[in-house]
């Protein structure tokens, strides 16, 4: 293992361990427990007091954990936690950080499930939460107080594409001495600078770009080694939030393609989005790293490329965006993205379903809205296809 490394050295290399046998790729350990040689031994394990003291799968897992150091090595950061999925590093990183009466400020423009965490059951433990407009650094400047604990936004928010300057909203939080928490799935592990910017924990959907071929689900939260081999570790293993050893080691392996797939995927999502603009048949196109973008300056500052995914508005609402959806012949109709495979996504009717019409207007979600996400496919393919699909509408 080398600091020096590059990324793609690392996504192939960092964190291999091989057993006894000489093993060329890394192995599934797939085992709940260890072995101890004797009643001496498991005392000492418990007390950690060597290396690699694997005690429970829960705690920790030989595949899990070259995973984890893999994925940490690349983010640049000392240490990982790995999760049974981008849900459970979520509430993972915020549950091991927040406690009853801490403030927390958030970018309102979330995944679904986030601002559940965040408004149902942080709020419920007695947490106050104040939700800002994510692009609006006044706004993050006005929420943030003396008394707030923790920071937390999507990098670049599902499904909306809205950019957050992260470096300045993570000094506004360590001017108060609050933890910066990103969701960094729709950035991608690839082109990532959350860490750069500040953050204190990264947390990803491994289930996204990292497996990419829309297998396994699986989380991830990275940081210092105090906040996750302290806290993290403390709540995930205690509640039951590890990954599985069998999606560990799928998405390890997955690590090996992923700056190949992340870097095709994105070229694919903004030739699309450049090929779409001005379509008669959109009221808009959006991609983070695309010039028509409203934040097209800090995107192109903060990201090397905006992601796998874009949006497009439909002229003619939700029974357009149908009609367009049902035309689809190459790209299938699925809720998740970053796969191999190209995927349409309608938020109003099925990731965001669940949000009120309010917040998904101030979410910026419409009723023609549909995410995209560019796989690995023959880019003219994906074009050819999504214009015969809007010549239905
Ligand atoms: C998909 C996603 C999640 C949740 O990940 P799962 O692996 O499905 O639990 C969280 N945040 C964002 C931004 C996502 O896109």
């Amino acid at each position: 293992m080398s600091d020096t490394w590059k990324t793609r050295t690392k996504l192939v290399h960092q964190g291999a361990r091989r057993s006894q046998y000489g093993e060329v790729s890394e192995a599934l350990f797939l085992t709940q427990g260890f072995v101890y040689d004797s009643a001496e031994a498991a005392e000492a394990r418990f007390l950690k007091t060597g290396e690699d003291e694997f005690i429970y799968a829960r705690y920790g897992n030989p595949t899990s954990r070259m995973f984890e150091d893999r994925m940490a090595a690349i983010e640049g950061c000392e240490d990982a936690f790995a999760t049974a999925s981008g849900m459970a590093a979520v509430n993972g990183a915020l549950m091991s950080i927040v406690k009853a009466g801490d403030h927390v400020v958030s970018s309102r423009a979330l995944f679904g499930s986030c601002l559940y965490i965040l408004e149902s059951v942080l709020a419920r433990f007695g947490v106050e939460i104040t939700l800002v407009d994510g692009t609006d650094l006044e706004q993050w400047k006005a929420a943030i107080r003396p008394d707030t604990t923790a920071v937390f936004f999507e990098s670049i928010s599902n499904p909306t594409l809205e950019v957050i300057d992260m470096k300045a909203v993570c000094d506004l939080a360590h001017a108060v001495g609050a933890l910066v928490v990103c969701d960094n799935a729709m950035s991608t592990p690839i082109f990532t600078q959350a860490k750069a910017a500040g953050c204190d924990l990264i947390v990803y959907s491994t289930t996204k770009h990292v497996d990419g071929q829309g297998r396994c689900l699986g989380g991830m939260i990275i940081g210092t080694r105090e906040l996750i081999r302290g806290p993290v570790e403390t709540y995930v293993k205690h509640t039951g939030g590890a990954i599985s050893p069998f999606n560990a080691w799928v998405q390890l392996k997955s690590l090996e393609t992923l700056d190949l797939r992340v870097r095709q995927q994105a070229g694919t999502a903004l030739f699309l989005a450049d090929a779409l603009e001005g379509h008669a048949k959109l009221n808009g196109v959006r991609y983070p790293t695309q010039k028509s973008h409203p934040q097209y300056d800090l995107a192109k500052r903060q990201y090397e490329a905006g992601g796998t995914v874009f949006t497009i508005d439909v002229k003619g609402g939700k029974a357009a965006a149908f009609k367009f959806l049902n035309a689809l012949e190459v790209f299938t109709i699925s809720n998740n993205f970053a796969d191999a495979k190209s995927i349409a996504t309608h938020p109003t009717t099925t990731t965001h379903k669940n949000l009120t019409e309010d917040s998904r207007q101030a979410a910026g979600i419409t009723p023609g809205m549909l995410r995209m996400s560019a796989g690995l496919e023959d880019a003219e393919d994906l074009l050819a296809d999504i214009l015969q699909a809007l010549d239905a509408v």
